[in-house]
């Protein structure tokens, strides 16, 4: 999708707030470890390339991402970092990851023997543990000896990482957390081989958990300023969000008690009320859920009312206002206030996560 930028409607991202994040998460783990920023999604919807630079250039020593097209948009930006796909990628494309130099996880056995069979130089792999998350990745000590038996007996394959992910880090009882981390070590403590990185902490592991014998966190959430918990667990410093939605007042009109707003006629004005419209919509990932929720303008807050539509959505102004003026959808105003993300989350019945990965590509990213 092209962004469309003659229209009133664009996400604000803050890099500075980003790069004072990575910074405090960094001065605050105590082993040493070093920083992936998780920049899939196009960085949680933040944009990849901007980001992958602020984070880089914030103390982070190398990259995650979820897909191999998201790494290679990353090398297309120039930008030589280390980058590590975090999901499945298909064993017959390790020749292109290979000459991009962007790191590949192991889930299991068949795809090692299928990547033997490529052609490719060198690939730098990170075997993926399976501690009780469920999604990828090794569950059987038996399984991972003949995996590093097979990556040994292939030159071209060099163990760059281990690694496991926790499936309650940002749950205040951490039982399952410390089950799983018993687990892993388990499944990987003694192994006859040497691999540059040994990594279990995302986010929430970074902020809140004890953790030794580790020497990478991958952080996603937090980079961004938002809490991985929602309001489970308090923040252990402050972190600053980074992310604004802002819009503008397309189209202003009083209407008459009566009137009904929008698809469905949901909504009816009960007295002469003064209506504002908003040029974005659930295509632009600004979900029908969020209708009844509010915006800032002027310093206010406008309900929005009747549903949100592909495209616009329309409010109740307290009064008249200009076509023109500035509405803040997410995130800080001009007048100090803000509607949180987490408040987005907590209306729609979702994760602050979530709200942000929805907004499309069809909003421009302005830095
Ligand atoms: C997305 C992801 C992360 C980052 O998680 P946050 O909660 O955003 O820090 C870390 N590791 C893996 C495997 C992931 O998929």
């Amino acid at each position: 999708m092209i962004p469309s930028i003659h229209r009133p409607a664009y996400i604000e991202v803050d890099l500075n707030n980003i790069a004072s994040n990575i910074k405090q998460v960094l001065n605050h783990l105590n082993n040493g470890e070093e920083i992936f920023a998780v920049v899939k999604a196009n960085a949680y919807s933040h944009g990849i390339v901007e980001v992958s630079k602020t984070a880089l250039e914030s103390g982070a020593t190398g990259l995650c991402v979820a897909t191999l097209d998201e790494a290679l948009e990353i090398r297309d930006a120039k930008i030589n970092a280390p980058i590590l796909v975090l999901g499945v990628t298909e064993a017959t494309d390790v020749s292109l990851a290979s000459e991009k130099n962007i790191s590949l996880t192991v889930a299991d056995n068949d795809w090692i023997s299928e990547v033997k069979k490529q052609d490719f130089d060198k690939i730098n792999i990170h075997l993926g543990i399976d501690s009780g998350m469920s999604r990828i990745g090794y569950t059987n000590r038996e399984m991972i000896e003949e995996a590093i038996t097979m990556i040994k007996a292939d030159k071209r394959i060099n163990p760059e990482g281990i690694f496991t992910h926790f499936a309650t880090a940002d749950d205040p009882d951490d039982t399952y957390f410390q089950q799983q981390l018993t687990i892993f070590h388990k499944l990987t403590d003694d192994l006859e081989i040497e691999f540059k990185y040994k990594h279990v902490a995302n986010s929430a592991t970074a902020l809140w958990r004890e953790q030794s014998d580790f020497n990478m966190v991958r952080l996603g959430i937090a980079m961004y300023g938002m809490n991985p918990s929602g309001t489970s667990i308090e923040l252990p410093y402050k972190l600053k969000p980074a992310f604004n939605l802002y819009s503008e007042l397309v189209f202003v009109k009083e209407v008459k008690p009566g009137t009904k707003i929008g698809y469905g006629a949901t909504y009816t004005a009960e007295e002469n009320q003064w209506i504002g419209t908003i040029p974005i919509g659930y295509a632009d990932g600004w979900l029908r859920r969020m209708s009844g929720f509010e915006v800032l303008i002027n310093g206010q807050r406008c309900p929005i009312v009747g549903r949100i539509c592909m495209d616009q959505f329309m409010v109740r102004l307290p009064e008249k206002y200009k076509a023109g003026t500035k509405v803040t959808i997410l995130g800080k105003d001009e007048f100090g206030n803000k509607i949180t993300i987490q408040e987005a989350a907590e209306y729609a019945d979702t994760i602050n996560y979530e709200i942000v990965c929805s907004l499309s590509e069809r909003l421009p990213r302005i830095y």
